[in-house]
């Protein structure tokens, strides 16, 4: 078994990077943030105020979260059905980083991210999953991007899919969110000791790719 921790905040690229690597390596690549989203999701499909922490603890009673990969494409399945698209909202988003600082809502996840892992050769991305998921995982990277870099990639994209897009308050939302996911009490985002930090600032996403391609056959 070969695990591989991705961390980082949001827009450092985590995601696109991850697949195309789990893809040439033949790795399931596992998505925790889309864990966290389906509980936010979940929660406000209920009608929960995700600032009161006991709600959103109760909104997970007799909910099943879990996850299924077809062809390597990950999808989330929440009661059995798929949200892999509805967890993508501005919205979802930002109930997500108020969810995971709940340390319940951490706990229900923790036994489902550890599952995944222990029965494949997996790229996990997330904020914490090379200091408190897989701490013995063979490869940790820490993949950041500066703020603005971040909120520029950001602004692009939504501009490609014909959203509207404005720089400023998504470099707002990018900081907030920053912000949040560092400061909060249990599991924030951080480097692990042993994590290789890439700073793609001025990286391509080719040669980020090629970069984490190196580092796994220098460890394997
Ligand atoms: O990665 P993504 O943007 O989908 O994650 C949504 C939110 O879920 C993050 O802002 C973060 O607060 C939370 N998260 C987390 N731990 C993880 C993955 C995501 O706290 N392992």
């Amino acid at each position: 078994m070969f695990h591989i921790a991705i961390d980082g905040p949001a827009g450092a690229g985590k995601s696109s990077i991850a697949k195309e690597a789990a893809r040439r390596l033949g790795f399931v690549y596992v998505d925790t943030g889309a864990l966290y989203r389906t509980v936010a999701l979940n929660a406000l499909n209920q009608g929960v105020d995700l600032e009161n922490s006991d709600a959103v603890i109760a909104s997970l009673d007799g909910t099943d979260i879990r996850l299924a990969f077809e062809d390597g494409t990950q999808k989330v399945l929440l009661n059995g059905q798929d949200v892999s698209d509805s967890i993508r909202t501005e919205q979802v988003s930002a109930g997500a980083s108020k969810v995971s600082a709940i340390p319940a809502v951490r706990e229900f996840l923790f036994g489902l991210q550890k599952n995944i892992a222990a029965s494949c050769d997996c790229l996990m991305d997330g904020r914490d999953i090379g200091t408190v998921v897989l701490p013995d995982a063979d490869l940790k990277i820490f993949l950041t991007a500066s703020p603005e870099e971040r909120a520029r990639r950001r602004y692009e994209q939504n501009r490609e899919r014909g959203m509207e897009a404005d720089y400023d308050a998504i470099l707002a939302e990018v900081n907030q969110r920053d912000y949040q996911d560092t400061h909060r009490e249990i599991a924030p985002l951080r480097q692990a000791g042993d994590a290789v930090l890439l700073d793609s600032t001025h990286m391509s996403f080719q040669e980020v790719v090629d970069r984490l391609l190196q580092l796994v056959e220098e460890k394997r």
